[in-house]
């Protein structure tokens, strides 16, 4: 079961955009399970001091060793076994299929805060590095988010239709009827980005649905759907293409 400790200096953040919707629903009926655990707690000193100036100089302050390791320490003795993570920029950068790899585990999730955490904690623990993005954020938490968002849908009883997960940008599922035109099948099961979708109204500032999505026909609609997830993966995500082209294999309509 997806159970995840974090190690934070802002406990209050949790569960913050976790607790409501999908994700809040799924936490209150114990599909998944949340704490935080405010570092603070392991500080010894009277002012709870977590940080200090970093070694060689520089601006900032850098989160101790030692208090993170108490911290990790005492998160380990509560889920033994759980995937140590730290969310860094310097980290792998989450993918889906990372977070396929994830959704089922006890994770405990590391949020650093000032300019990050001592390397030593790093060398001593080896956590999972990850990363949300080539961009820098204040800390851990969002990150954290992040990721336990993009794994909590995935879960059995989350999503109501697990159909609606298959057809998704980035998704790794295989289609149960991929190039068969047996409706159902997905445009994008093998990590294109997902093709435009249109509701209700038909025509809206005169701008109509395109005609084959209000024709019924299935097969073309699929094909339709297929054609445009990859005319939009090559335009804007040609590493996302090159290495859907290199999964194969392609059916060729
Ligand atoms: N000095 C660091 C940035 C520290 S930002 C550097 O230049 O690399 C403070 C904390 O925010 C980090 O310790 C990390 O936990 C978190 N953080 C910042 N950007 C992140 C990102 N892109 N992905 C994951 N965590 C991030």
């Amino acid at each position: 079961m997806l159970r995840a400790l974090i190690l934070t200096l802002f406990p209050e953040m949790f569960p913050g955009p976790l607790g409501v919707s999908l994700a809040g629903k799924a936490l209150e009926k114990g599909i998944w399970a949340l704490e935080a655990i405010n570092i603070r707690d392991f500080a010894e000193d009277r002012h709870k001091t977590v940080d200090d100036s970093p070694y060689g100089g520089g601006t900032g302050m850098v989160m101790r060793a030692d208090i993170m390791g108490r911290a990790i320490e005492a998160a380990q003795t509560r889920l033994p076994g759980a995937q140590l993570i730290c969310l860094t920029p310097r980290g792998k950068p989450l993918t889906q299929a990372m977070v396929e790899t994830l959704k089922n585990q006890e994770l405990i999730l590391i949020c650093g805060r000032f300019e990050g955490i001592d390397e030593r904690v790093m060398a001593h623990y080896n956590p999972l590095e990850i990363s949300l993005g080539d961009y820098v954020l204040s800390g851990g938490e969002l990150a954290a988010m992040a990721l336990l968002d993009a794994c909590v849908r995935l879960l059995p009883g989350v999503i109501g239709k697990e159909s609606a997960l298959h057809e998704e940008s980035f998704s790794t599922f295989p289609s149960p009827c991929r190039g068969e035109g047996q409706g159902g099948g997905g445009a994008n099961s093998a990590g294109l980005l997902e093709y435009p979708q249109y509701t209700k109204p038909p025509s809206w500032n005169g701008l109509a649905v395109p005609e084959v999505l209000l024709s019924g026909h299935h097969k073309e609609i699929e094909q339709w759907r297929r054609a445009q997830a990859e005319n939009i993966t090559k335009a804007r995500r040609p590493d996302l293409w090159n290495a859907h082209a290199g999964t194969g294999p392609h059916k060729k309509d």
